[in-house]
């Protein structure tokens, strides 16, 4: 099995968020990338994402989704933080309204299967490998990279992309070792219906509740429907052997005993078998070796707590797109795109996961003088412009934005 365009031949491990956005756009540039998808199926249970406008502004401009974006997707209405015990607001920034005159486009929630399936469907099944799971890649000979499948299928490329996730095979390629470090966070995350939500008040908003040592965000994904995660600081290393751990019944609203009426209600509602160990990797200096390039959360994996990994994957896409396909209209080699598409990406994607670790600290602060002064600062009226416009606001494919 291999791609088209000999010296073009373009693979992408991963049909994730960042690996499809990516294939739609080369698609409609008129390259023909090859996506392989460990999965049979694009569908992950229980897990939405939100989406910014420094990624629904692409999603809707370039990759054609935004009608679909729309009808499935809420339509965010604000960010509130509130505390997590007394439920009192702390700060509330940009109604929905406010939000799109700023930034120029929705903030959406959305079923993380519905974005894939909107995806997908752009792409309308070109080029798409299901049930291939990538083993390794043979970067050894002159002509192409051989990827080895589970199946026992091989492909040939120029160019591999790993969108392959957190945890990445290709990310492993580059760097030569594992290098996830754990968070010193776990959460549940849970999806909940519209019956178990009346304590709830800002059900059309995206909301942080803060207390010590803890956090929950949620925000609306359509049909009434909430999406949480429930985040808990751990002292001391991450206990299990994966990422992903059981968690017996009940065992996250015990974890939260005290907190506001309208959260225990939430989280009680949804079964939350599973705690997820949150980590993130390292920054690195470069995301190419080889032929293999990463984006993504392979190339940056980051804690959740800006909600902006997704939105990362979107924005790298995007440019490496750009860098791709300017390359080649200027009649310059793959080398030079890789390059300035790690230029264009390393700083911001840098400043982003550290942001998404240093906020679980501010969110989680013991009560006193330092609490109260993050509540003063997130309820001063310059708060979306010290905090928050600087994620929203970007516009990754303009080369002069500020990283
Ligand atoms: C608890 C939690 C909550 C989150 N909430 C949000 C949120 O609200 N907003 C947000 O923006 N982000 C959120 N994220 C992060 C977000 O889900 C990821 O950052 C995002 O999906 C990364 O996109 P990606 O394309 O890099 O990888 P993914 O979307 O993870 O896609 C990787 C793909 O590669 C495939 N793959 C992996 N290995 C192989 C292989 N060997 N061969 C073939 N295929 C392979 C996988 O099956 C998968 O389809 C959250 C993450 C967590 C853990």
């Amino acid at each position: 099995m291999t791609g088209v365009n000999s010296g073009r031949r373009i693979a992408i491990v991963g049909a994730g968020i960042g690996g499809l956005t990516l294939a739609v756009e080369l698609r409609r540039r008129g390259l023909e990338p090859q996506v392989y998808e460990q999965t049979d199926e694009l569908r992950e249970v229980g897990a939405a994402v939100a989406l910014s406008a420094n990624a629904t502004r692409f999603l809707r401009d370039r990759t054609g989704i935004g009608e679909g974006l729309a009808h499935k997707a809420a339509d965010v209405d604000g960010l509130v933080f509130r505390d997590g015990r007394d439920g009192r607001v702390i700060g509330r920034v940009l109604s929905r309204e406010e939000y799109r005159a700023r930034c120029g486009a929705p903030y959406y929630g959305i079923h993380r299967a519905d974005l894939q399936q909107l995806l997908a469907g752009a792409l309308d099944g070109a080029g798409l490998h299901l049930g291939k799971r990538l083993l390794s890649v043979d970067d050894t000979g002159t002509a192409g990279a051989v990827l080895h499948f589970a199946d026992g299928d091989r492909a040939e490329a120029d160019l591999v992309l790993g969108a392959d996730g957190a945890r990445s095979l290709l990310r492993r390629e580059v760097v030569g070792y594992d290098d996830a470090r754990f968070s010193g966070c776990y959460g549940w995350r849970g999806i909940v219906g519209p019956d178990h939500l009346d304590l709830l008040p800002d059900p059309e908003a995206i909301q942080f509740w803060m207390g010590p040592g803890g956090h929950l965000l949620h925000y609306p994904i359509g049909s009434g429907d909430q999406n949480f995660l429930l985040v808990k600081r751990l002292k001391g290393p991450w206990p299990e052997q994966a990422w992903l751990a059981p968690s017996a019944p009940g065992e996250h609203v015990a974890a939260f005993e005290g907190w506001h009426p309208a959260v225990l209600q939430m989280i009680a509602a949804a079964p939350a078998g599973e705690r997820w160990g949150l980590f993130h990797r390292p920054p690195l200096h470069q995301w190419s070796r080889g032929r293999v390039t990463l984006l993504g959360d392979a190339a940056h994996a980051l804690v959740p707590h800006h909600g902006q990994g997704a939105n990362q994957s979107i924005e790298d896409a995007i440019v490496l797109a750009d860098c791709l396909t300017s390359a080649l209209a200027r009649g310059e080699d793959w080398e030079s795109a890789r390059l300035r598409y790690q230029a264009r990406r390393l700083e911001r994607t840098r400043r982003v996961q550290i942001a998404s670790i240093t906020t679980a600290d501010v969110l989680h602060l013991p009560d006193g003088p330092r609490a109260e002064t993050r509540d003063r600062r997130l309820g001063a009226p310059d708060a979306w412009e010290r905090h928050l416009a600087w994620i929203h606001e970007y516009a990754a494919d303009d080369a002069d934005a500020p990283a």
